[in-house]
This record gives structure tokens, C-alpha cells and sequence, in this order.
């Protein structure tokens, strides 16, 4: 009904529970549906799986029936527009989309129905506003005073710091300068400062309120494995404690999704693939069954989950670094959204390292932002080769001060550690000695033989067991070695660059090889050690 003209404080509330069927709002959302629902401009960081939608669905429905008109929600994504649109639908809520998907007759059609003023929410693909005949319905609409409110999903877009950069949502400073006067609402999963601070210059949101809530998703495990054996890890993660649950497995490459895929599948694992590189038929099949059916593994590149809403995701694996945490959070969110125990699990090694390194060098972006780039893996790998409680630092990362959290590998398994000075020098030294005497550097694996006095061709060859650190690393197995030289490389102390992976030294190995900083280190996990361990649980 139209019948006030400002909504009666009470009626939040009563849209929750009418329209939603929910009993009570949850974190953050009462604070943003009342500032919204008054006409105020809002920022809003909210971890996935917080609630987001209904920050400015409640507040459309409420202004809607306050005679203030429809709401224009941004969204990039397709599949989301349609499922909201369906939900909304049931719910009895007027609302419609316009993207790429519909036809001529089809596009006219919503058209009509946004001016006769039915519409409640009209959802929209970015380069809608950047269309003039669609502008102009809306300048029609703001004219009437029937434009209520435009929210601004998946915000960090706008960003091309992030991951999820778009061209269309430049435009989408039309919004403040058009329709002035219109309260906007921009939401986004990415919390970071920088991302932040774009979206706030970029949308003209500098006197918005911002609604941060905590990233902290307490009933997601968080376990980072040093890769030994992928698949064979893989399998026992599958086995041992997801046994016919549903989950995400990420891969970096769209070759490694298929062969993945196809040998769970030959495990007897119920595995599908979903990469950018599939037909839409087959993307759409795969994502429906996995939305549909109980127990399914999404074999996928990162291609795969923006949006998707599905509650009982038990776990989400990683068989590759991702670029950055913001990445890793955005991908391990989509875990637990129901809210009960799931779990964030993640293998690496030194070959990650150095791809990913290898990756933003030779990636044709400028310099700032290769620095940039690189001092974000930094943040990354710092984590993945953390001793302490991962969420602290994951939150630590998005700018929030925890407690150990007790529901992470570290926390759980305190990882031994070890005084690794000593190794650190002797390999630092024997990368440095190799280079001198041949007058280039080489990669791990000759370095390692050399450490370990192992009289390869190679090393005969290159004369290196002439060499004072020939044999001086005896004492450590080759997969502790490479263990020293992945922590050496995520702390900086050592580079691997072109195509051969070649060793060298960074400023910073000085002061450790003159023994002036101490190197405590991670202790490599045995094989099968995980197992004994929850044996003893
Ligand atoms: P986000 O967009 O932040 O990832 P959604 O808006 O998709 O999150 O909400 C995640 C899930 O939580 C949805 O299934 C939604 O219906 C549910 N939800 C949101 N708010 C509430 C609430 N106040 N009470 C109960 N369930 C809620
Ligand atoms: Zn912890």
C-alpha cells in the first residue's frame, strides 16, 4: 500500500518476517536497512554469506510501498540477477532483471513494467548505464521522484587493484552526478584498505556511512598443507573427513580442472568440472547439478562460485596458491554459509612460489602495479608459512585484531619449529658459490644436489663438488631442503627468475648470511603425519 508517505519505524521488521520469514536480523543489517530506508548513502563490508542481499531489498520494499519508487541494484552477475529475481518472485515482490540475456521483445517488456511504477527492484547489468535510452528512462523515473534507491552489488569491481576489475562499473559514477539526490548503497565482500578507498573515490561516496562488519567466519577451519604428493593429499583430505560432502576444488590452470576431475572420477569421486573454457550448455548443467544434488565436488577454476548461493558447501580445497588473500577469502567463503562446520583447505609448495612470482614479472601491467601485486602474494605466503593462528593473521590482514582462534591447523597441531639459521646460511651460501664459480646461478634441484654432495652429471660438469658448500647439507633430506628454500623465498631472502627458475640472492640475504637475523622456520611435516593426528584427536 501507498499509503504513508515515510515508513513507519516498525516496518523493517515486519518485511523481514513477512516477506523473508526470518525472525531477526542479523549482525550489521538492522543499522544499514534503517539508515538506508531513511534515505542515507552507506558502504558495506560484509563477509559472504553475511546477508548482504537484504540490505537493500528491505529497505527498496519499504520505500516502495512509501510511494518513493524502484530500486536499480548493479550487478555483474547473470545467474544471480535470475535467482534473486526468482526468489523475490516467490516472495511476492515485483522485480525483474535486464542483461545480455533477453531479447528485444524481452528487454522492451521490463521496460514497461519499471515505467508503470510495479517494479520494486529492477536488477541490472553494469553497462545498462552506460546505455543513453536507459539513462533516460531513469531520468524520467527521477523526474516523477519514483527513483527510490540504487544499490551497487559486488562493489570492489569498480577496483582495478582487485581481482574482479570491470570496465562497465567506471561508468557508475553517472550515478551520484545524474541522479542526484538518490541514496546509493554500495556492497562488497573485499575488505581491504585500497579497495575500499577506490570504491569510495570512484562512486562519490566519501560521505556515506560505512558498515564494516567482521571477516571472521568462526565455523570455517582454516588448513594449509606443504604439498608432498597433491593428489594422494587430496584424496585423504576427500576421504578421511569429506566423505560424500559437497565442496569446491579450485585449480589454477583449466588443463589441471579437467584432469583433476576426471581422475576423482576415477577414484569413484562424484567430481564435475567448471572452467571460462567449457561450453555455456556444459557450465550451466554442471552448476545446476552441483546447486541441485547432494555430495558433489566442483572441479573448477576461480571462473567458478561469484554469487553462487549454495548453504552446505562442507569444504573448499585449493591444489594452487591463489594470487592473494583477499582471493583466498573470497574463494574459502563460499565454505559454511549455513553456518555450520566447514572447512578451508589448502596444499602448496615451492613451485607455486615461484609461478606465481614468475607471473606478475612477466605479466604486461606497470610497474606500481606489479609492486603492488607482489607485496600482495607477499601477504599470502606470509600466512601460508605462518607458525601462529591463521585466522589472526587472515583478519589481522583486513585490518581486525583477534585472539588465537583455536579452529585452525596451527592452532589445533602447533607446527614444530626449528632454529634454521644455520641451513639458511649454508644454502644461502651454496646459491652464491655456484653462481661465482660458473658465472651464472642455477635452479633448486642442482643447488640441492650440491648441498647434499650428490655427484651428478650435472655437477660434475659444472665442477661443483670442488665447491666449500659441496656436501656441507648432508645432514638434511632433499624434501627438507626444499622446504628451507620455499620459506627462504617466501621471506624474500632469495628470487627465482626466468624461464629456468635460477636462484639468486635479494638484499636482504646479507644480513642472514653474516648471522646477524635468526631463521626459525617451519618444520616440514612428515608424511602421514596429518593422520597420526587425527588418530590421536
Ligand atoms: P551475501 O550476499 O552477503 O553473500 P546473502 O545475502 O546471499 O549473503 O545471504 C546469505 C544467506 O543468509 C542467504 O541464504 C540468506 O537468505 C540468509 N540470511 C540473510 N539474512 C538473514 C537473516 N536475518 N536471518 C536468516 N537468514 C538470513
Ligand atoms: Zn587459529
Amino acid at each position: 500500500s501507498f499509503s504513508s508517505s515515510s515508513p513507519a519505524p516498525d516496518s523493517a521488521q515486519q518485511v523481514l518476517q513477512e516477506v523473508f520469514g526470518y525472525s531477526a536480523f542479523r549482525g550489521a543489517q538492522q543499522a544499514i536497512v534503517g539508515h538506508v530506508c531513511g534515505g542515507g548513502d552507506a558502504l558495506v563490508l560484509m563477509p559472504t554469506g553475511g546477508g548482504k542481499s537484504l540490505c537493500y531489498q528491505i529497505p527498496a520494499i519499504v520505500r516502495h510501498r512509501a510511494g518513493q519508487g524502484v530500486t536499480v541494484v548493479v550487478s555483474p552477475l547473470i545467474a544471480l540477477m535470475h535467482d534473486q529475481v526468482g526468489a523475490l518472485d516467490e516472495a511476492g515482490v515485483p522485480a525483474a532483471y535486464l542483461n545480455s540475456s533477453l531479447d528485444l521483445s524481452g528487454v522492451q517488456h521490463v521496460e514497461r513494467e519499471l515505467m508503470s511504477g510495479r517494479l520494486v527492484l529492477l536488477y541490472a547489468a553494469p553497462e545498462r548505464l552506460t546505455q543513453p535510452r536507459f539513462l533516460e528512462l531513469l531520468d524520467r523515473l527521477h523526474e516523477r521522484g519514483r527513483l527510490s534507491l540504487f544499490a551497487i552489488d559486488e562493489a570492489h569491481c569498480v577496483s582495478q587493484w582487485g581481482h574482479d576489475f570491470r570496465e562497465d562499473y567506471l561508468q557508475l559514477s553517472v550515478l551520484a552526478e545524474r541522479f542526484a539526490g538518490v541514496p546509493r548503497i554500495a556492497l562488497t565482500a573485499t575488505a581491504d584498505d585500497h579497495t575500499r578507498a577506490d570504491i569510495i573515490e570512484r562512486l562519490s561516496l566519501a560521505s556515506a556511512r560505512c558498515f564494516i562488519s567482521s571477516f571472521d567466519r568462526p565455523n570455517i577451519r582454516y588448513t594449509l598443507v606443504e604439498r608432498d604428493n597433491a593428489r594422494a593429499q587430496l584424496l585423504r583430505f576427500l576421504r578421511d573427513e569429506h566423505e560424500g560432502e559437497a565442496g569446491i576444488v579450485y585449480c589454477q590452470s583449466r588443463k589441471k580442472v579437467e584432469d583433476t576431475a576426471e581422475w576423482l572420477q576415477g577414484e569413484g569421486i562424484a567430481a564435475l568440472p567448471y572452467h571460462a573454457g567449457l561450453s555455456t550448455e556444459l557450465r550451466r548443467r554442471n552448476q545446476d547439478r552441483f546447486l541441485r544434488e547432494d555430495g558433489l565436488i566442483m572441479v573448477a577454476t576461480i571462473a567458478f562460485g561469484m554469487g553462487i548461493d549454495k548453504p552446505d558447501v562442507r569444504f573448499v580445497a585449493h591444489l594452487d596458491l591463489p594470487k592473494n588473500i583477499e582471493g583466498y577469502y573470497q574463494e574459502t567463503g563460499r565454505a559454511g554459509r549455513d553456518g555450520e562446520p566447514a572447512e578451508a583447505w589448502l596444499t602448496y609448495g615451492l613451485s607455486d612460489v615461484v609461478n606465481q612470482r614468475r607471473m606478475i614479472d612477466e605479466s604486461p601491467a606497470d610497474d606500481t602495479f606489479k609492486r603492488l601485486q607482489r607485496a600482495k602474494l607477499d601477504a599470502l605466503l606470509a600466512l601460508a608459512e605462518s607458525l601462529d593462528c591463521r585466522r589472526q593473521r587472515l583478519l589481522a590482514y583486513f585490518g581486525e585484531d583477534s585472539a588465537p582462534c583455536g579452529n585452525c591447523d596451527n592452532c589445533l597441531h602447533p607446527p614444530a619449529r626449528w632454529d634454521a639459521t644455520d641451513a639458511a646460511r649454508k644454502l644461502l651460501s651454496c646459491i652464491y658459490r655456484c653462481q661465482q664459480h660458473s658465472g651464472f646461478g642455477f635452479g633448486a634441484g642442482h643447488i640441492i644436489d650440491v648441498l647434499r654432495g650428490k655427484l651428478t652429471d650435472k655437477v660434475q660438469q659444472r665442477r661443483h663438488e670442488r665447491l666449500s658448500t659441496f656436501g656441507i647439507g648432508h645432514d638434511l633430506s632433499e624434501a627438507q631442503w626444499r622446504s628451507v628454500l620455499r620459506q627462504l623465498l617466501a621471506l624474500g631472502h632469495v628470487q627465482a627468475e626466468g624461464d629456468f627458475n635460477v636462484l639468486s640472492l635479494s638484499d636482504s640475504a646479507r644480513a642472514v648470511l653474516r648471522g646477524e637475523v635468526p631463521v626459525v622456520l617451519r618444520q616440514a611435516r612428515e608424511a602421514g603425519s596429518r593422520q597420526r593426528t587425527r588418530a590421536a584427536r
